[in-house]
């Protein structure tokens, strides 16, 4: 504490002010996030430090993963996403489709091997049944009743219930008796029209995005909250997009966490094409580390849990996040295919093993948590047994679908990822 009031100390009266408000409990405005989304040198450090005394007053010391499985059905889509290098047009070589039995078998196996969650996302394919999702999920639970289904976008939501004929409201409560648990609060970016309209004309809009969301909520269907930055978007709109989401927990308390996802540039086409003037190539390491540490001061007391992307920046940069208010690692993501489509270099998957050893590293307690947060085992310091994930030597095996191809929709000219 002593260090961190030195800082303090060191910072510029207007940032001082905003860091020493944080810690005596007030809230965080947006106009005084935008401001602290500009520090560099000793003021991110004292940033930083800040953020992580709130982090350890709650949620505290421990570390969360979950182990789950990425089944990323389908890659054809509708839309044409200028941040997406994961989706394939209709008639794309590369599209591909699984078919219902192969998503209920990569469940059945993601819960034998060890896995609480099944994350299923996907693009938007044309002609789609708008039932699919809801089908999707009867099948899942029918095979593997007890893993939790973290699933669909409002994105998909709004598509399938649109597809369907059917409200928002209903699509949902269907979803939710057919065995959804939770939602991925993607599709947000950032929460702007002017900003989506560019990177993502034609996506689900800021509005349509928090009725989706806030409509889940009522229904007691949990989601999460993202951000996509290191693109266009400009300091002042981070804060703002942080600042509606805690607006949003204050009136439902649905969010699980806050999850900042950075821009991924190599393969993205509103990068690679160079159609969006000012395109960045995704946040610099600065620009992580003051993402987490203002996530942190901004939603402290509100939403609790800030998520470390590894898949996103790699696993020695998830490790600094956790020093800069970040307290969860995320899924061990077996079958990671998105962001690993759109250039990120850091790997389809990590054991639990391996991410404990991240978080021992850091010199915090790891702990494997449920989707919703519910802490399932706390493991000691020192390193522990192999578990049956552990001992997986390639994800090749979970890769190979090709003799299990029957949908007469779409070719299948490729494994899938
Ligand atoms: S982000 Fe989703 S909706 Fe947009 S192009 Fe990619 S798969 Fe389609």
């Amino acid at each position: 504490m002593v260090g961190m009031e030195q800082a303090i100390a060191g910072c510029r009266p207007a940032i001082a002010a905003i860091l020493d408000k944080a810690l005596t409990g007030g809230e965080v405005s947006a106009t005084e996030g935008e401001l602290l989304l500009t520090v560099a040198g000793n003021e991110l450090a004292a940033l930083m430090a800040v953020a992580d005394h709130l982090r350890f007053e709650k949620p505290g010391d421990r570390v969360t993963y979950v182990v789950n499985r990425n089944i990323n059905f389908t890659n054809v889509c509708v839309k044409r996403c200028g941040f997406c290098a994961f989706s394939r047009g209709h008639r794309a070589g590369e599209g591909y489709f699984l078919p219902t039995e192969e998503v209920v078998r990569r469940a059945r196996e993601a819960w034998e091997l060890g896995a609480t969650e099944v994350c299923v996302q996907a693009g938007l394919p044309p002609r789609m049944k708008g039932s699919l999702y809801i089908d999707l999920c009867r099948a899942i639970k029918e095979e593997a009743p007890e893993i939790h289904i973290h699933g669909f976008s409002p994105e998909e939501v709004k598509y399938g219930s649109g597809l369907c004929g059917r409200s928002v409201e209903y699509y949902l409560a269907a979803l939710r008796d057919a065995g959804v648990g939770s939602l991925p609060g993607t599709s947000a970016e950032i929460l702007d029209d002017r900003i989506r309209n560019i990177i993502s004309p034609g996506r689900i809009s800021t509005a349509e995005w928090i009725h989706v969301i806030t409509s889940a909520h009522r229904l007691g269907i949990p989601t999460s909250s993202t951000i996509l930055y290191g693109h266009i978007e400009s300091a002042g709109d981070i804060a703002r997009h942080i600042s509606l989401l805690r607006d949003i927990q204050k009136q439902t308390g649905g969010f699980t966490e806050f999850v900042p996802l950075s821009f991924i540039h190599a393969e993205a086409p509103m990068y690679r094409k160079g159609f969006v003037p000012g395109i960045r190539a995704g946040a610099t390491e600065d620009e992580v580390l003051r993402m987490y540490a203002v996530a942190r001061v901004m939603l402290h007391g509100v939403i609790d849990h800030v998520q470390a992307s590894w898949v996103k920046q790699g696993v020695p940069m998830a490790r600094r996040c956790l020093g800069s208010g970040a307290d969860d690692l995320g899924g061990t993501l077996l079958n990671e295919s998105i962001s690993t489509a759109a250039g990120a270099a850091h790997g389809h998957f990590l054991r639990p093993a391996e991410m404990r050893h991240i978080i021992r590293s850091a010199g915090r307690v790891p702990v494997q948590r449920s989707t919703t947060y519910k802490l399932l085992r706390e493991f000691e310091r020192e390193p522990d047994a192999p578990e049956p994930l552990d001992a997986v030597a390639s994800e090749e095996r979970f890769g190979s679908y090709a003799s299990l191809i029957s949908s007469d929709e779409f070719r299948f000219v490729r494994k899938a990822p």
